[in-house]
């Protein structure tokens, strides 16, 4: 065999190799022949690379039964204890379980409806933590934590959304004592933007510096603080909230009660109302893809939004002088229509030094951010040994 095909045939291999590690980490756990219908592989290709896989341990068989017949349910190898994080978003819902080395073991997303009922969506949290960890043949028992992002500051005292107006009707609602009580296992609840920012200081672009920034351009607008390696969650957990700083006096009022906020300016709302007339009912992510492929008119408000949000970040750089600042959420995905116009007005609106400011940089995460700082924060607040042990 040539050198050539045997290089084309191992690259088949690993190709073949990471769609099945991949659908076995998007559905939790699956028997051989799910597998082979969801990854388009025959049966046989599937049960010699599951093989190799549970060798090499990267993944484990389980016996189960699927209608009636024997099968072994194939899962990701898993360290000493499962860990959950829970992202809420404005529209949709994403749960990922993590083993105690961070390794995906399987993750889940759904829509949510605007507005949404806390008591519904806290039952499908739940709900949707046991099925997963049924997917994934875990005990509840080893379930040691799970960390919760909501799109609002959360006062670290009280445990409540800091804010009245920003998320309505999960005001009185203690969202960590009450998942806790369903899953018997410690639960934390964190701002989404303070814990993009978690996962940048620690695995990505912020890795190598103690103070930094992480700003969230998504659906609403926040950002948050990392200082001296630390989550700085300020008085009542607002540090960070961008979002209602006041960019127009004469503005819309916000969901918060002032009028001109930041958000009112560059959040999905405001980014999609000014297209309607020309564009009829586009979504937020129209507009970004649009903006991104060209579009004109998407490509002049997604600018304008960044401009926007540039000259008060560049307030905050003032203040904190971060050493690196991130930026995440939706608009990123609009690229150098987003990115350009933010720089510069980061750039422009702050004095110059004498050594230059480094410009801000995307995600190293991506739409991933949030629920990398989710996992690892309840990571970093369980020791898995211990629980186990309590446990036992
Ligand atoms: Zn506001």
């Amino acid at each position: 065999m040539s050198r050539w095909s045997s290089g084309s045939q191992s690259g088949l291999r690993e190709a073949n190799t990471a769609k099945i590690v991949d659908a076995v980490k998007r559905f939790g756990g699956l028997t051989q022949v799910e597998l082979a219908e969801a990854t388009s592989l025959s049966t046989a290709t599937v049960s010699a690379i599951v093989k190799e896989l549970s060798l090499s341990g990267l993944v484990e068989t389980h016996p189960t039964s699927r209608s009636g017949r024997r099968a072994q349910l194939v899962t990701i190898a898993r360290r000493a204890g499962v860990v959950a994080a829970v992202q809420i978003g404005s529209r949709s819902m994403r749960v990922r379980l993590a083993d105690v080395g961070q390794e995906v073991l399987a993750e889940r997303a759904m829509p949510l409806p605007a507005d949404h009922p806390d008591d519904t969506v806290l039952d499908r949290i739940t709900l949707l933590v046991i099925d997963m960890l049924a997917m994934i043949a875990a005990d509840a028992e080893e379930l040691l934590g799970v960390c919760i992002a909501v799109p609002a500051p959360v006062d670290p005292d009280s445990g409540l959304i800091a804010y009245h107006g920003v998320m309505r009707r999960w005001e009185a609602q203690p969202i960590a004592a009450v998942v806790e009580q369903r899953l018997g296992c410690p639960v934390l609840v964190e701002k989404d933007a303070n814990l993009a920012a978690l996962a940048e200081a620690t695995l990505g672009t912020a890795r190598d510096v103690a103070d930094s920034l992480f700003v969230q351009a998504s659906y609403t607008t926040s950002a948050g603080v990392v200082l001296g390696s630390q989550m700085y969650r300020g008085r009542s957990g607002t540090a960070g909230e961008i979002g209602h700083v006041q960019v127009d006096p004469a503005g819309s009022v916000c969901p918060c009660g002032q009028r001109g906020c930041l958000e009112t300016v560059v959040g999905a709302e405001a980014i999609t109302a000014p297209l309607r007339a020309t564009y009829g009912q586009i979504t937020f992510r129209d507009v970004i893809a649009r903006a991104a492929a060209g579009d004109p008119g998407c490509a002049r408000v997604v600018a304008d939004a960044a401009a926007t949000l540039g000259r008060v970040v560049a307030g905050v750089h003032q203040s904190l002088a971060p050493e690196v600042i991130t930026v995440g959420g939706e608009l990123i995905d609009a690229g150098p229509i987003f990115l350009l116009p933010f720089a510069t007005a980061l750039r422009d609106h702050a004095p110059q030094r004498r050594t230059p400011r480094r410009d801000p940089v995307p995600s190293s995460f991506g739409k991933d951010a949030v629920l990398v700082g989710a996992t690892i924060h309840i990571l970093q607040s369980t020791d898995p040994s211990q629980l186990l042990e309590d446990r036992s």
